[in-house]
């Protein structure tokens, strides 16, 4: 049986976040030939309704409200539930994204809906389809699949590969008129510490650096390889505990969840709470001067060395090519 898909699109900085493709690549799957409704939420969104119709959505809803300028977890649920209760979907697909993280058991608890989050893959189609997840920091997965109600889901970024591009696709863009109201939260203004670089969640390639970097400016080299890959700089908690670098960086249990094609782990020792956030790494290289570091059981490559010797020297081959 075919399924009527919502795929709520997320935007920074007026651009388009990557998951919101693979969430629609997602909903093509879940959906067995129904239809994929995208829906954007912000002030200023009409402009990038295109772009997901390129990219698999059938139809797009767009509500824009001042309010919606910035993320807050009531202004968004109203907006959202007003279109998911106008469309009556079978499923809605999030980003496992912060945003994503917050709004989707809201709107799933609203409507007494199961949800089921952070899914790597999805096998099978329509009806039969089965959500595939990491449990007990990604040492097992699960299978799941919602019984009764709307399936909700949320993807993890740089999982599900999204659908071609194809700029000859058309389809509906209509906006729905919200009237949000009662707001517990309204956020004035977001300072960014630093609005350079990659997103470190959606990042093909990470540099990250642990406690073996020994300083902020240790951290110096790793900044350099990261920009000649074009990468996003990453952390350990160990190296954010020590005050090296800012934690939004950290990654692992407590941190972010990364699934990057190339992750380079510079005096990291592997811990497993480091582990469980970037194991699903597609390439894992291990940079340590300890031989018998764990972070070298999970590493598809290991460099044993100094990572102030071996890093400059990856970073001056790198920009060869
Ligand atoms: P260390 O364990 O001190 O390792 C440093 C490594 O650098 C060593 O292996 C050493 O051989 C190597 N080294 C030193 N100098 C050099 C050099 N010049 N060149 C090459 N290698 C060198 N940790 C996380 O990372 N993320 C989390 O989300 C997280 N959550 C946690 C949650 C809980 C509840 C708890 C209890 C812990 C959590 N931790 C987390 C902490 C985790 O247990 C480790 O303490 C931490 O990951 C260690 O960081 P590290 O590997 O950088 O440091």
């Amino acid at each position: 049986m075919s399924k009527k898909v919502i795929v709520l699109g997320e935007a920074r900085e007026g651009a388009l976040r990557n998951v919101s493709f693979e969430a629609i690549a997602a909903a093509k799957k879940i959906s067995g030939g129904g239809e994929i409704v995208a829906v954007l939420l912000g002030d200023s969104v009409q402009s990038l309704a295109t772009e997901m119709i390129h990219y698999g959505a059938d139809r797009v809803v767009t509500v824009e409200h001042p309010h919606l300028k910035i993320y807050t977890s009531d202004g968004y649920s109203q907006a959202f539930m007003a279109v998911v209760e106008g469309e009556s979907p079978d499923a809605v697909v999030f980003g496992h994204t912060a945003l994503g993280k917050d709004l989707s058991p809201k709107v799933a608890s609203k409507l007494k809906s199961g949800l089921i989050s952070d899914v790597t893959s999805i096998e099978g189609e329509g009806s039969d389809a089965v959500f595939v997840r990491p449990i007990f920091s990604g040492k097992a997965f699960e299978k799941v699949k919602i019984k009764d109600g709307i399936d909700f889901i949320t993807v993890r970024p740089n999982n599900i590969e999204p659908l071609a591009h194809d700029d000859s696709r058309t389809g509906d863009v209509s906006s729905v008129s919200v009237d949000i109201k009662n707001l517990r939260t309204i956020i004035k203004e977001v300072v960014r510490k630093s609005t350079e670089g990659v997103d470190l969640s959606e990042a093909k390639v990470i540099v990250a650096g642990g406690r073996g970097v020994k300083s902020e400016a240790g951290f110096e080299p790793l900044n350099e390889l990261a920009r000649v890959l074009g990468g996003a700089v990453g952390a350990s908690r160990g190296a954010c505990d020590a005050d090296y670098c800012d934690y939004s960086l950290q990654i692992g249990q407590t941190g972010k969840v990364v699934t990057p094609d190339l992750y380079i782990a510079a005096g990291i020792s592997g811990a497993i709470q480091h582990l469980a956030g970037m194991s699903n790494s597609k390439i894992i290289v291990a940079i340590n001067k300890d031989s018998e570091a764990s972070i070298f059981k999970v590493a598809d490559y290991g460099i044993v060395g100094d990572l102030f010797e071996v890093i400059p020297m990856l970073t001056e081959e790198f920009k060869k090519m």
